[in-house]
């Protein structure tokens, strides 16, 4: 008898689900329906390999009525450690559905004796101690995560990086904005702190390959870190690799 074809759901947004989908669409062929979702932030996301869904699903009960008119086999959560809603609903719908699920944790980045970070467990402490640690922070929180900072870091000049030009004035005082995507090496971002004068880096503990160079950047200028912790995770199976969640979703398939 043919082996029924099993159905897949990605909680994308990030590199390594966009690597993950394509990874699972050459490995599974027909046998395994892809299907990407994303949240829609990103006006001209790049293609991605199998099915894309656009958009959110109405909170937890939105995406188990998904998993379940779509009769969606298994999920993994492959969605950046700080978009803590959607992976907090994932837990509560796979629960509900009865859906095996996986969380794709990307691995974080190691601190050295080289090193001087300085670790918060929210955007507002970071932003309330901002500015005893630096007078030209350079800041990598995203446009959401920046707001934090406007009103909490008096006396800070900043240099705000951000993905693409804000469409309306940010409500900082004294700033500027430098515009770019990752990936970005080391040797680019010592350039850029040298232009900028930056005297700090504020950094959410994102992790992972695509973004290091700033943390290798502030280790070889001796610039202190501002690191903004990872909100807490979801219970549940974790794995640290595309690897992984291949051999879990084989394991799934079987
Ligand atoms: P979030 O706060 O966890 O989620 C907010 C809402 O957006 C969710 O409740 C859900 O809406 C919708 N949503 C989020 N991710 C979705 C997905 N992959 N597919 C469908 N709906 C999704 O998320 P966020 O921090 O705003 O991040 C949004 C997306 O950007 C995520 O997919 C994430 O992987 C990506 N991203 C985030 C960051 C970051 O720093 N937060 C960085 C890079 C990429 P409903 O409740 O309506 O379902």
């Amino acid at each position: 008898m043919p082996q029924l074809k099993r159905k897949l759901l990605i909680l994308g947004g990030t590199k390594e689900a966009a690597s993950l989908a394509q990874q699972a669409v050459d490995k599974f062929g027909p046998q395994l329906e892809v299907i990407t979702s994303l949240a829609g932030r990103t006006k001209f996301p790049k293609p991605l390999p199998g099915e894309v869904h656009i958009g959110g699903f109405g909170g937890s009960q939105g995406l188990a009525d998904y998993i379940s008119h779509n009769s969606i086999d298994m999920l993994i959560d492959a969605t950046h450690p700080f978009a803590a809603q959607i992976s907090a609903h994932a837990a509560q719908a796979c629960t509900q559905t009865n859906t095996p699920r996986l969380t794709f944790c990307r691995p974080k980045w190691q601190q050295t004796e080289a090193d001087t970070w300085h670790r918060f467990k929210t955007f507002e402490e970071a932003a309330k101690a901002l500015p005893k640690l630096s007078k030209r922070p350079f800041l990598t929180v995203g446009k959401q995560g920046a707001e934090h900072f406007s009103t909490n870091s008096v006396g800070c000049y900043f240099i705000l990086r951000l993905l693409e030009e804000p469409a309306a004035p940010l409500p900082f005082k004294n700033y500027e904005v430098v515009i770019g995507k990752p990936p970005f090496s080391a040797e680019d971002e010592i350039v850029l702190f040298k232009k900028h004068q930056a005297d700090a880096l504020v950094t959410k503990e994102s992790g992972g390959k695509t973004t290091e160079g700033k943390i290798l950047a502030a280790r070889q200028l001796g610039l202190p870190v501002i690191v903004i912790e990872r909100p807490k995770m979801p219970d549940g199976e974790k794995v640290g690799s595309v690897e992984g969640c291949l051999a879990w979703a084989n394991q799934c398939n079987s």
